[in-house]
């Protein structure tokens, strides 16, 4: 099967940048020594996992109660579940943890924390639960030496169920350059690495003090004191990560495959199939890179996308194809050049957001064969 064989919109991977990619950030994770645990809130698929750990299974990070059950059934029993925690959510973890025993809860909350105990307690299991410090994101976490932090943890430790703590610098994606993300990173390591020393200082015993992001990932100094990362989005990277100097744009490893469908040649823009339910509405690169609305394009068979035009435009089922530098730029588009029919791939804007909107990846490699189908998971 080849590209021109599959229906579109399709979600197309292309295993040799995956594969670049996997490995620069192992290469990291190994010159920081820690472990690498990838947030698979992104591929969602246990063949990206897997190729992570180098073929085999290996500590993963998850971002749904679903995916925990999808890769509990693939043979991964080291999880960390890394969205708060409820009461109500407890029995299902339970049920998870008969495949998955490493599978760790996240709290911030001293109720949540007295819940998890009392469940586990009552249903006979020993929950792993590990606690969401803040160190500047502003989205989740207790002050890392705080009287909260010390509460929680004296909830979960009588009964063996205090598993570590972490902290998600997702503010990384607000920095100006380089020098700035390598201060956060090192504000999201000192904070955890803090939170570690005082509960330890008060006599808790655990095992991960864990740090995430992508770009805190790529340009920590030093992680010392932590024991492992979750970056997730590097496995395919985007037009953010792009725009914000994480990747070259050749880096991208997933595209939407897409089909042109129409000529507006008074409008002077061309139609294409895949539009916001294809793409996702995120325009975050925006903020990055001028003009890129819902994502570039490239011919499959270009390494790299085209500067000129972007889908500037989108309806649920209609992508619009227009200049980027205003719609007399380019006047008239070279229309030749997608005749109706043909096939171009629209690189996303935000990977997490697009990927959601398939069941599948048609994998390619170095040509436009399908070399293989891999599933991915949904839902909560
Ligand atoms: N850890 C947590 C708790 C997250 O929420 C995320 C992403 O949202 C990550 C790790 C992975 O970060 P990134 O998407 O930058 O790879």
């Amino acid at each position: 099967m080849r590209l021109s064989d599959l229906p579109t919109p399709s979600l197309i991977l292309d295993r040799a940048r995956l594969k670049r990619n996997v490995a620069r950030m192992v290469a990291r994770a190994k010159e920081l020594g820690v472990t690498l645990r990838p947030h698979m809130k992104t591929a969602k698929s246990a063949e990206v996992a897997r190729l992570v750990h180098g073929g085999g299974t290996g500590p993963i990070t998850v971002s749904t109660l679903a995916e925990a059950e999808y890769f509990a059934k693939s043979g991964f029993t080291d999880m960390l579940y890394a969205v708060a925690i409820v009461p109500a959510k407890l029995d299902r973890a339970a049920a998870i943890m008969r495949a998955a025993p490493g599978l760790k809860l996240l709290t911030d909350d001293l109720e949540a924390a007295r819940a998890i105990a009392a469940r586990g307690a009552a249903l006979g299991v020993r929950f792993n639960a590990v606690i969401e410090v803040e160190t500047g994101g502003g989205r989740a976490g207790v002050d890392p030496t705080s009287p909260e932090l010390a509460a929680i943890a004296d909830a979960l430790a009588p009964a063996g169920m205090l598993a570590g703590v972490m902290a998600h610098a997702g503010h990384s994606y607000g920095c100006e350059g380089v020098t700035e993300i390598e201060e956060v990173a090192e504000a999201e390591r000192a904070g955890v690495v803090a939170a570690a020393e005082f509960l330890r200082a008060r006599g808790h015993s655990f095992e991960h003090v864990s740090v995430g992001s992508t770009p805190t990932a790529l340009h920590a100094r030093h992680l010392d004191g932590v024991t492992e990362m979750r970056p997730g989005n590097f496995v395919f990277f985007d037009l953010f990560q792009h725009g914000l100097g994480m990747c070259a744009a050749e880096d991208i490893a997933v595209g939407v495959l897409t089909s042109v469908i129409g000529h507006h040649r008074g409008r002077n823009h061309i139609l294409l199939d895949a539009g916001a339910l294809a793409l996702s509405k995120d325009t975050g690169a925006n903020r990055r890179i001028e003009n890129v609305g819902y994502g570039l394009v490239r011919a499959p068979s270009e390494a790299s996308p085209r500067e000129d035009v972007a889908v500037l435009d989108v309806h649920q089922e209609h992508g619009i194809l227009s200049a980027r530098r205003g719609l007399d730029a380019i006047d008239p588009l070279p229309f030749a050049d997608w005749p109706v029919g043909s096939r171009t791939l629209v690189l996303p804007n935000h990977v997490c957001m697009t990927s959601a909107m398939y069941t599948q990846y048609h994998v390619i490699d170095g040509s436009d064969e399908i070399v293989a189908v891999w599933d991915r998971t949904g839902g909560w």
